[in-house]
């Protein structure tokens, strides 16, 4: 479908040095490019490239191979197995499995809930270890004397998007099956159906997901039941699920997260791709360690467990309104979506721990795509569990950074540019927007510049603290979020004199129409630097704490995609006013 708002849009780090290429322009390694060519002189040059070579091929590949479901009682097989993949399961249905599986495996499997959705229904979790957890506290204190990871999968954000709700639960089962060793290396939490009540408003598939193959018998629709998408609720948190997701996240401190979807954007031939965090605003080491080793790592296990290759996920140029001013070159470029912390992939990276986007293609058949999710969470998992000690260490010192305030400045606004290398994107020859109606069945191999690196447009530096000149009763909206995030703020108990920047608004203007039931504010302000006596009673939100990257992306009236942005602070906005949100700069 060719709605924009409505796609599944592409999610992405970028391409790694050490990434496989199957195509001979790999040759022109990503060392080698950056080694010849200046920066400034790089993408003109792989413009150039890249314009004179897009390569058909005529090859036959070898259809990718389905794993065989193992042997399982009729009685713990996924709805989707139990019905030859025509249907999806029910929200009782997966409830019921997760129950079935829990009491088939006592010794490593526990049941408990993520919380309620819009319409009440459970979110249901069902945890793996071994020896067995019931709740975060026996999560993190086995976690933390055996040096594991704490690993969340979920499924079925967008409720049309039902492959992980049927991957996450084979790949529990065989886990159990199969008494894998995996387990006594992580705590592992599945919540295959978070979009619980969207779920449950089954239609047609070609009215629910449009050109989606499967399955037959219709899925659940993309929001939930307030209209909301629940990956762009990451900020604002508006719906019950994204405050029991968050709340999962404040008890459990999971690190890595993966979230399953199903990509209806440009025609390819990858079954799966993936992203990690990506924001310029997170931290760099996070963001790094996903790019350059987690996700290389997990792709190369992918295709040893599948004979099938991943690669990043994107859309080719154009269809996420970027692109260049030379419309011939929008085929080769391969754009992520925006680093928007809206986005909960994003919003992971920026608390300072792993995420991982997986994205099932969604016109490979249901069957396919429901195993190759099975296969790709199965390597995330392996990768946890082989690297446990390597992936509490990088969260620790995500949040000692943060907690130091290591990084003095922090990323309002970017914009794409490429990774200085190209990557092969397994295609179509007509393949440049997205949707069915955009190939032909003429296989073609594209290098792309992959463009999903952000530079930054509009950076400050992050204060001590920030402080909130209005009373809690007029910035109720916005406390209560930031404790929901997680983060702490504290109450002055007497007078204080500091040091403060305080930003005058230049102008607010409004989105020309509502988006998520919000109308979006782009705000321009000017700091202004004054010595101030806060009162007391004032509220304080230090940045020296390990959510204070998030505090002051959320805090910052500038920021793409903080809560100046999504209207809390809309009483504040006329031009010529001082913002209530203030820096403290001593
Ligand atoms: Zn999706």
């Amino acid at each position: 479908m060719s709605n924009k708002a409505e796609l599944d849009r592409p999610w992405d780090d970028n391409a790694t040095p050490t990434h496989r290429s199957r195509h001979p322009f790999h040759l022109l390694s990503a060392h080698n490019l950056a080694a010849s060519y200046p920066r400034t002189m790089m993408l003109p040059a792989l413009a150039a490239l890249l314009a004179a070579c897009s390569l058909n091929f005529a090859f036959t590949e070898p259809p990718a191979p389905t794993t065989a479901p193992p042997t399982a009682p009729p009685t713990l097989l996924t709805t989707a197995e139990a019905t030859d993949f025509q249907a999806t399961s029910l929200h009782a249905e997966v409830v019921s499995l997760l129950d079935r599986l829990a009491a088939a495996h006592p010794d490593r499997a526990r049941r408990a809930s993520m919380g309620r959705s819009f319409e009440d229904r459970e979110i249901p979790l069902l945890i793996l270890s071994d020896p067995p957890v019931s709740n975060a506290a026996q999560a993190r204190e086995l976690a933390d004397s055996e040096g594991r990871a704490i690993v969340l999968l979920f499924g079925n954000i967008h409720a049309g998007e039902v492959d992980g709700k049927e991957a996450l639960p084979i790949l529990a089962r065989e886990l159990l099956q199969s008494n894998s060793p995996l387990l006594t290396k992580i705590v592992l939490v599945i919540a295959p159906i978070y979009n619980t009540d969207g779920n449950e408003k089954v239609g047609p598939i070609d009215v629910t997901r449009p050109g989606q193959l499967g399955p037959a018998r219709g899925a659940g629709l993309r929001a939930n039941a307030q209209n909301l998408d629940l990956n762009r609720d990451f900020i604002k948190l508006t719906a019950p699920e994204t405050r029991a997701m968050v709340r999962f996240f404040n008890e459990w401190d999971p690190h890595l997260v993966a979230d399953c979807h199903t990509t209806n954007g440009s025609r390819h031939r990858h079954i799966i791709t993936y992203a990690g965090p990506k924001s310029p605003a997170g931290d760099a080491g996070v963001n790094a360690y996903s790019r350059e080793v987690l996700l290389p790592w997990v792709e190369r296990r992918y295709e040893e467990l599948s004979n099938d290759d991943a690669t990043w996920y994107g859309s080719f140029g154009g269809v996420f309104g970027g692109g260049s001013s030379d419309r011939s070159l929008e085929p080769n470029r391969w754009e992520t979506f925006p680093p928007e912390a809206r986005f909960g992939t994003t919003y992971i990276g920026l608390r300072g721990r792993q995420s991982v986007l997986v994205e099932s293609y969604s016109y490979a058949p249901f069957k396919d795509r429901i195993f190759r999710t099975r296969d790709y969470c199965r390597a995330l998992i392996e990768f946890a569990a082989d690297r446990g000690p390597e992936l509490r260490a990088l969260a620790l010192a995500a949040d000692t950074r943060a907690a130091n305030r290591d990084n003095s400045t922090i990323a309002l606004r970017s914009t794409t540019e490429a990774q200085p290398y190209p990557i092969t994107i397994k295609t179509f020859a007509r393949a440049e927007g997205h949707g069915p109606e955009t190939a032909d069945d003429i296989r073609q191999d594209r290098v792309c510049l992959l463009m999903d690196r952000f530079a930054v447009t509009h950076q400050v530096e992050v204060p001590e603290a920030y402080a909130i000149l209005a009373t809690d009763a007029q910035v109720a909206d916005a406390l209560e979020r930031l404790q929901l995030h997680g983060i702490r703020t504290e109450t002055l108990t007497a007078p204080r004199e500091v040091d403060a920047e305080i930003y005058t608004i230049d102008s607010a203007s409004p989105a020309s129409r509502a988006f998520q039931g919000h109308v979006l504010i782009n705000i321009e302000a000017t700091p202004t630097r004054k010595s101030i006596t806060l009162p007391i009673g004032t509220r304080i939100i230090p940045t020296a704490q390990p959510l204070g990257r998030l505090a002051a992306y959320m805090l910052e009236p500038e920021c793409e995609d903080g809560l100046t942005r999504w209207n809390f602070f809309d009483a504040f906005l006329k031009p010529g006013t001082e913002f209530p949100v203030i820096r403290i700069l001593r």
